[in-house]
């Protein structure tokens, strides 16, 4: 890291109109936060049922804080105007800043990468919310590689206000300075990091799921390694965690810090997770994972 967060600040650009590429867990949460702290956004999936659950996500925790008479009806009408849902690229032309929050595969990323950078301003910034993939790596097939870094969140985005800011080989200080800027808009701690597969949190947290997985494969009861890395202090046990990142998200990601450290990611055999993914137990965002949800 060449700079403090902080200075980086300093010489950002005003990020005043954002989007949002995924209506999904994470681009829902992105949307929602940065409508709620006052920067308009435009969500944009490729299928209306996510837009709806988006929107509706959104709907739930504001509705949560009008019960407990934290937020009025016109607070509420705001951040939810400030909220553009769509399912075109028509109004990318005026944005500033694009969080990409698609599933975590990089020839999809790739080609929706190439797919925004051609419809928006030369000086857009374009940040990947991508919790593992190499920055340099998806921003192989850029035209403006300078514009491009990465911007993490945590899940739930409302709730977890750490960011890392994700600084590739070709990423300029401009790009920096704007996605710090706009992850403080949004009420957020923002770090920026270097790039490697996983970053900072995911280097540390993958190989901590592998281990857990490794243990459930050699028939340890997942809801016993839950209580113990309670009782050890952590807000939530492996199986939980995993139910909440969602397992397709979870299994994608595992695959590319295999790729990255083939010699202490590198799994033989089926994981315990991907068997759940083989039999769509994707966690908390269909209500079937390690545990049943409603
Ligand atoms: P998700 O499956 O909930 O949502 C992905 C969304 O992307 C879906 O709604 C899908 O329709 C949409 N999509 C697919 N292709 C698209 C395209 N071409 N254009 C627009 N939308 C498209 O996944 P998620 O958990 O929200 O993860 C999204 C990204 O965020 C991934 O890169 C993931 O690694 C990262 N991330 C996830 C978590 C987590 O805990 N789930 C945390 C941090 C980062």
């Amino acid at each position: 890291v060449k700079k403090k967060a902080k200075q980086y600040e300093k010489d950002a650009k005003a990020v005043e109109q954002t989007a949002v590429l995924g209506a999904g867990i994470m681009g829902g949460g992105i949307a929602y936060q940065s409508a709620y702290k006052g920067t308009p956004i435009l969500m944009k999936d490729i299928r209306s049922e996510a837009i709806e659950l988006g929107l509706k996500e959104a709907r739930k925790l504001l509705t949560k804080q009008l019960e407990r008479g934290k937020l009025s009806q016109t607070r509420m009408a705001e951040v939810l105007g400030n909220i553009r849902p769509t399912l075109s690229y028509g109004d990318f032309g005026e944005v500033d800043l694009v969080v990409e929050a698609v599933v975590e595969n990089p020839k999809v990323k790739g080609a929706v990468l190439t797919e925004v950078e051609a419809n928006v301003a030369a000086d857009t910034i374009l940040a990947s919310n991508t919790s593992t993939i190499s920055i340099d790596r998806l921003a192989a097939n850029l035209k403006r590689p300078e514009n491009f870094c990465g911007m993490h969140f945590f899940n739930p985005v409302h709730r977890m206000p750490l960011v890392e800011v994700i600084r590739g080989a070709k990423t300029s200080d401009a790009a920096v300075a704007a996605t710090v800027a706009y992850a403080r808009q949004m009420g957020k701690t923002p770090i920026v990091v270097n790039d490697c597969p996983g970053f900072l949190v995911n280097r540390v947290l993958f190989p901590y799921f592998g281990g857990f997985s490794g243990l459930v494969e050699h028939g340890v009861d997942f809801e016993r390694a839950d209580k113990v890395m309670e009782r050890f202090g952590w807000p939530m046990g492996p199986a939980y965690l995993l139910d909440v990142v969602g397992i397709d998200t979870a299994v994608h990601a595992s695959e590319v810090m295999a790729e990255g450290f083939p010699d202490r990611m590198a799994h033989d055999g089926k994981s315990a997770i991907q068997i759940m993914l083989d039999n769509q137990r994707l966690g908390q965002k269909n209500g079937k994972g390690f545990y049943l949800y409603e």
